[in-house]
This record gives structure tokens, sequence and C-alpha cells, in this order.
């Protein structure tokens, strides 16, 4: 951390910054310019209150050096990570595709989703059982029925389930029958719920919140990797902006700056950003080609009747323009779909 002294600072102003910093056990090493003095800080400077320091007298701005998050920073972990679900692989050099209902609703309704899913080329079943839903009238999930009809189909199909967890009570059920968590937007900076994930033993996929930055994000994840959880797969998932066109505006440069920023995964939900069913293919195009490892898609036998997300679900008709678009792209950018045996 740098703090950058004004022009007006009196000698008196940087000896009370070094006396703070110094009582917290940080080292102060003071440059005086003809202009200005910097005062460059080494040691511990997260404990150091910065908009606090940023207050003081004569201080003109402070700086940080190092990025605030540090497990999932690529700082000190150059490599980027691949996280397995099930043994299944999202991470560099792969895209993965998972798919599913938005929310569980009936066991036939889940095998049917299931199967247009992996007819998609998915090799992860989406669907929830707990529902964050904005309205407390609308569906709220099954529960842990919901759970227990994924498992189900997970036997049938060899699928493994990506689920919600909207409680930290809950994290312990849900992760006896998920292969990775969710942590959906409204819950992104639910630390109570991010540090239980964190100790659940599951892989987690954290949805960016609606209106958090990337930094945001990123300290949202350290949560969880300081529960000893680096598992994670971070989720680009759209954010508010004063759009109304579309349900959330996909941050399609999120991908590549929090790739760059992150070691951990980074894949994209076109369903949950656009909205709609006519956006998906293109915001699943855009999230390939600008390096996104994966898509989690919702897919639906009969979204009019769907009680939860119908008009952004994919339909039979859509999948094999799905299907196509994972198949081609991802190989013309030195990619290949997770569990495509033309490719693998
Ligand atoms: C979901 O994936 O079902 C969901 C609720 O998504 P989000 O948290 O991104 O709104
Ligand atoms: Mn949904």
């Amino acid at each position: 951390m740098v703090i950058v002294m004004g022009p007006q600072a009196t000698g008196e102003d940087v000896e009370a910054i070094v006396a703070i910093v110094q009582a917290a056990g940080v080292e102060a090493f003071v440059s005086r310019g003809v202009q200005r003095t910097i005062i460059g800080l080494v040691g511990d400077v997260e404990q150091l209150d910065a908009p606090n320091l940023r207050s003081m007298p004569g201080v003109a701005d402070v700086m940080r050096i190092s990025t605030p998050y540090k497990l999932v920073s690529r700082d000190n972990h150059p490599e980027r990570s691949t996280v397995r679900v099930g043994g299944v692989p999202i991470g560099p050099g792969t895209v993965t595709l998972i798919a599913g209902p938005c929310a569980v609703e009936t066991p036939e309704q889940t095998l049917e989703a299931a199967r247009m899913a992996k007819a998609a080329g998915a090799t992860l079943l989406r669907g929830g059982a707990f529902k964050p839903r904005t309205s407390p009238y609308a569906f709220q999930g099954l529960g842990e029925a919901g759970l227990r009809i994924l498992a189900e189909v997970r036997e049938e199909t060899g699928l493994p389930i990506v689920t919600e967890v909207v409680d930290a009570h809950d994290v312990e059920l849900v992760a006896s029958y998920a292969d990775m968590l969710q942590v959906g937007t409204r819950n992104a900076q639910n630390f109570a719920l991010l540090q239980a994930v964190g100790q659940a033993g599951r892989p987690v996929m954290l949805k960016r919140g609606m209106s958090a930055t990337i930094e945001e994000w990123l300290m949202a994840a350290e949560y969880i990797a300081q529960r000893g959880n680096l598992d994670i797969v971070l989720c680009e998932r759209g954010i508010r902006t004063f759009e109304t066109a579309t349900r959330n505006t996909l941050d399609v440069s999120a991908v590549p700056v929090a790739q760059r920023l992150s070691h951990l995964p980074v894949i994209v939900d076109p369903s949950h950003s656009g909205g709609r069913r006519d956006l998906v293919l293109p915001l699943t195009r855009a999230a390939v080609a600008v390096g996104a490892d994966g898509v989690i898609i919702d897919v639906h036998p009969n979204p009019a009747q769907a009680l939860c997300d119908g008009p952004q679900a994919l339909v039979d008709g859509d999948l094999e323009e799905l299907a196509h678009l994972l198949r081609t792209l991802p190989p013309v950018l030195g990619r290949a779909l997770v569990g495509d045996v033309l490719t693998v």
C-alpha cells in the first residue's frame, strides 16, 4: 500500500500516519520529494482501514499495490485452476455445459429436462430445489423432496448435480445430495452462507452478485476459499444496469477480467443474463468466444407450464443448434467441449 501526501501536508501529518501504521505492526518507508511525500507500507496492510487513512489530514490518496483477495488471486497462483465436479472438469482448455431446469418440479419434468440437457452435450445437470424467489408468493422449490428427485435423475442419467443452497442452515442437507453447491446472485454477499459452503466439502459455483463489482465478487470467493475450499467456479450471470430490454446485462468483459485476476474457472449463465430464449444461443456464442470455461443453461420440456423462468428455457427444437454451436465453436478457439466424443 502506498500513501501519497498532498503538497500542503505538514511534517506532523506524515508523523501521524507513520504512528498509526506502525502501531498496527506495519513498516512505513517515507520518501520526501520536492513536491510531495510518499509513504510506502510493508507488512500486513489488510488490517489497516484505508478509508480512514484517506480521510486523515494531508493525505491525497491511498493506493493498493496488491489485491485484497489472496487465495483466489492469480498473483500467488499463476496457473489457471480446473475444478472437478463428480469427475467432470471445469477449467482452461475446455468448455463444460451445465444444463437442466431452473427448478425441479416433478420427477418426470426433471428426467425429461436431464435427457434434453444430455442430448445438447451437457455433462452436469442443474436444477433448483431451494429457489431464491423475489416474490414470497412465487414457487419456492420442493426443498428436500426436490433434492431426492435430483439424486434419482443422477442415478438414471449419470449426470452429476449442481443445485442451489440459499440458507447456511441447509448447507449440510444440500451437500449430502449435491455434487456442486450453487450460491446465487441474491446470496452472493451472504457471508455466513459463503463460510458455510466453504466448509461443506463440495465444489461451489459462485454467481456474481447482480450489483457486485468484480472485486466484490472475488472477495466473496475469498470467503469460501478462506474456509479451506478452493474448488470454486465463478459464474457471470448478468448485472443490473439501466437497460430494461433484457433481464440483466451480460458483462462479457467480466470473463477475461476475472480470469486475469483469479486462477478460478469462470463460466457464464446466458439464460439468467438475457432472461429470454431467443438470446440464449447468441449469448452462449459470446461466452465461448470471450473464453468462458463453461455455460449453464436452462432447459425445460414444457416452458409454458414451467413454475420458474419458463421464458428463458430452451426447448427440444433449440437443442440441436446448441449442440452444434458447442461442438463447432470451441475447436476453432483451441478448446473442446467436455464429454464430446469427437474431441476428447
Ligand atoms: C438460478 O440459476 O436458478 C438462479 C436463481 O440464478 P441467479 O442467482 O443468477 O438469479
Ligand atoms: Mn432461474
